[in-house]
């Protein structure tokens, strides 16, 4: 893909921090050392970027700006998915929904810091008994209670939620079984949280549990002062799932670039590996997919629900595919731990799993497209 002149300055600009700042931080991120908190701040400081911000209404600035957000989240998921994670739930979900269906006094309260990666936020919406099937077999509840309302119940899986101090979460109203968001501190008493969980990838993010026990959320932290439909939480799902695709093309471009080069560089029986046609055909395949991917990653504009659950399917697949046969081609190099390819390989395979399994997405589309 041809850039211009602004694109290119800003690609470079990404890059280069990433692949100095964000690779040399990564090795203590993984090992859990070091938090992802600390550069969530500096990348906000040193970068002057945040995902959730628009652009004004000049039309031209307004792409350049959709275009520098998905670049900045490729260039981070090809150092370091399981960081973009967690700055993708702070900023994307958590302070974007709050951007966009939030109070201005919410505005005013919780986005300076979710946006300067001060404070660090959490999406909550999996339980321990509702993960597919989020809305229908949710537990969490909500009660109103003169001004406030009384939350109880628990979430899980939830990015963040161990060292998480302003949580989204989703609970059923009592009075009319709807759905509601709520924006909780972890300062309200009755909010608790568990250990971050072992993981197979991701390792920069952490994960765990929050419980709400007979939480009193003032009825001002209502998201929005009430949206009573589940469209709020759609809109929510469609963004996430995008960003979802954006990272696994991001994952999928750089293990494509190790596997080339090392191919090119290997020699076995007296020729470069990338001298093999068999090998070759590898590589003709890993790039067929990413540039399908490409066309879902770069498209402008905003995505149908439809589509955005097409491209999340197809792109999270490419980043797991394309991860496996870098390692594959990296022979048993690509297996040792801590190898860029196996780390991303991991990672990889969450974004299958998280934002709606792979069987959700066919789901979704399948009633789409038969609506
Ligand atoms: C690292 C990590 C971070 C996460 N971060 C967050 C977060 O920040 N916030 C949040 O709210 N959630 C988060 N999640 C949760 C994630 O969205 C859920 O794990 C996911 O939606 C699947 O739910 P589940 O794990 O309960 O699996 P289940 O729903 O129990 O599914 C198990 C299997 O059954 C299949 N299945 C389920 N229903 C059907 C069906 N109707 N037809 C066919 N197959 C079906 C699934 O596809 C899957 O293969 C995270 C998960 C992980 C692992």
């Amino acid at each position: 893909m041809e850039l211009n002149d602004s694109q290119l300055t800003i690609r470079d600009q990404y890059r280069k921090f990433m692949t100095t700042e964000l690779e040399a931080a990564t090795p203590a991120m993984e090992s859990g050392a070091e938090l992802p908190f600390p550069f969530m701040k500096k990348m906000s400081s040193e970068l002057g970027v945040d995902l959730a911000a628009g652009a004004g209404d000049d039309e031209e600035m307004r792409a350049l700006a959709s275009w520098a957000r998905t670049q900045l989240i490729i260039e981070i998921a090809r150092v370091n998915p399981g960081f973009g994670m967690s700055w993708g739930v702070s900023l994307g979900l958590c302070a974007g929904n709050i951007m966009r269906s939030g109070t201005q006094d919410q505005k005013e309260r919780y986005l300076p810091g979710l946006l300067r990666g001060e404070t660090v936020g959490c999406w909550c919406l999996t339980e321990p008994g509702a993960g597919s099937d989020a809305f229908r077999s949710m537990r969490t509840a909500a009660r109103r209670d003169g001004d406030h309302y009384i939350l109880n119940g628990s979430k899980t899986f939830i990015t963040n939620a161990p060292y998480g101090e302003v949580f989204l979460v989703y609970a059923k109203n009592h009075e009319d079984e709807s759905i509601q968001a709520f924006i909780v501190e972890r300062e309200f008493e009755g909010v608790s949280v568990g250990k971050p969980f072992k993981k197979m990838g991701m390792k920069s993010s952490p994960t765990g549990e929050v419980f709400f026990d007979d939480v009193r959320v003032p009825a001002e932290n209502l998201l929005g002062a009430g949206m009573r439909d589940r469209d709020h939480v759609r809109k929510s799902l469609a963004g996430e799932r995008i960003g979802i695709a954006i990272m696994g093309y991001g994952i999928a471009e750089r293990c494509f670039e190790i596997a080339r080069d090392y191919a090119k560089e290997r020699v076995q029986g007296g020729h470069a590996i990338s001298n093999y046609q068999l090998i070759q055909n590898r590589l003709a395949r890993m790039y067929v997919a990413l540039s399908n991917a490409r066309r879902f990653v770069y498209e402008e504009g905003d995505l149908s629900i439809l589509d955005a659950c097409a491209g999340k399917l197809y792109v999270a697949e490419v980043g797991t595919f394309v991860a496996h046969e870098a390692i594959h081609i990296l022979g048993g190099y690509g297996y040792l731990e801590e190898q860029t390819v196996e780390r991303l390989a991991r990672d990889a395979k969450l974004l299958e799993l998280g934002g709606g399994t792979t069987e959700i997405q066919v789901l979704t589309i399948a009633r789409h497209i038969l609506a």
